[in-house]
């Protein structure tokens, strides 16, 4: 089969030391460290074969990841800009969804011609921080699309237990395809749950919710914002595009927050209140936090979802008066994010189709990367259909 491959040379910076187990097993813990001068590329690789507890995919839809743009973009010495683990070459792309079409003997729940949404982080499930229930947090962790085989192909090998079924919504909808675009959204949206819902303990029907970036995760937040109850949504976003999506989705106030003082904004639409939950999915707390300072609610809680290496100064004094919390979270598995994120989308209660502004063939692939740098989309996907 044809896939979009991307390779890198392994040229770890002066300063990185590298650890023994990088070395001989060629996997990047801090790609940016390691990786530089990336190309993606059309290969022919062989076809997966399914392991005895694995299903082969037929692929449909797979979303372009930032992770994917920050394989894909360097630094000025030509570092990929990505600094999870990575082990290159690599088929790129882990946000799917696919057809079954050739089942294990040791497979139990998934037949041919089900429908399915893939999580993208394949947790050992043997290590201490999986038994405890922090899969997100696995030290063994592979990652689809970085350091195991991904879905920029026409099709993947995946394990039943990292797959859920889709077919309830292709059934509402009418159209597998529509569900299966819907569904390639569920891993960033799990992304956006897993952090408010599972770390942050989530957030009363009432509250007022306020997100800073509205990227996918972001524009996740939004959604499951207005489906859990939201009161208040307020919305901040340098992208004019990204503001449009963002009230298509359910914000009721997007703005850019250069033009304005978001925690101002935060105050007017709550009546003086501030927010219950502040997101923070723009990876630039340099910038958001003195913001987000102000503007907690009581008892308020920021979700910080974003990534950035910088250090950001916080006033801590701010947590004592408004009894606030800070709360960090990554990946998208465990905690009821897959299943009930689906359910809210078989049932039509989360609005995420607006998501979606661009979509391109899966012949179009590398034109869908070059695309997603430029930042202005809600989500570019790879639609196999078209
Ligand atoms: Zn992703
Ligand atoms: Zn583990």
């Amino acid at each position: 089969m044809n896939a979009v491959v991307m390779s890198a040379s392994w040229s770890p910076r002066a300063g990185y030391a590298l650890s023994e187990r990088e070395r001989i097993t060629g996997k990047a813990t801090m790609a940016s460290q390691v990786y530089r001068d990336p190309v993606f590329a059309w290969q022919s690789v062989p076809d997966p074969t399914p392991a005895r507890d694995e299903v082969v995919l037929a692929i449909r839809a797979c979303g372009v990841c930032g992770s994917d743009t920050h394989c894909y973009e360097t630094d000025r010495e030509g570092y990929i800009l990505f600094s999870g683990p990575v082990k290159m070459p690599c088929i790129c792309g882990h946000e799917y969804t696919g057809e079954v079409i050739e089942v294990g003997p040791d497979v139990r729940f998934l037949k041919r011609g089900d429908l399915v949404a893939a999580e993208g982080m394949l947790n050992c499930g043997v290590c201490e921080a999986c038994r405890i229930g922090r899969p997100n947090q696995c030290p063994h962790l592979e990652m689809v699309g970085f350091s195991a085989p991904g879905a920029y192909a026409p099709f993947i090998a995946a394990k039943e237990r990292f797959l859920w079924k889709i077919n309830g919504i292709a059934e509402r909808l009418g159209s597998a395809q529509r569900a299966c675009a819907i569904g390639a959204l569920v891993e960033p949206i799990a992304c956006s749950y897993n952090g408010m819902f599972v770390s942050a303990g989530g957030m009363l029907p009432g509250s007022h919710l306020a997100v800073f970036g509205c990227g996918p995760i972001g524009l996740g937040a939004i959604a499951l914002g207005r489906a859990s109850g939201a009161a208040t949504i307020t919305a901040f976003e340098t992208v004019p595009e990204r503001l449009a999506v963002a009230r298509a989705m359910g914000a009721d106030v997007a703005m850019d927050p250069r033009t304005c003082s978001p925690s101002e904004v935060i105050r007017e639409t709550t009546g003086g209140w501030g927010a219950d939950m502040l997101v923070e999915a723009a990876g630039a707390a340099l910038a958001t936090m003195p913001e987000i300072e102000k503007a907690f609610a009581p008892g308020g809680k920021m979700v910080y979802l974003g990534r950035t290496g910088l250090r950001a100064p916080v006033l801590l004094d701010v947590l004592v008066s408004q009894a606030a919390h800070i709360v960090g979270a990554r990946g998208h598995v465990g905690g009821g994010c897959f299943p009930n994120i689906l359910r809210l989308m078989e049932r039509g209660r989360l609005n995420v189709e607006p998501m979606i502004t661009t979509r391109l063939p899966f012949a179009q692939t590398l034109a869908a990367l070059a695309k997603s740098t430029d930042r202005t989309d809600g989500k570019v996907m790879v639609d196999f259909v078209l």
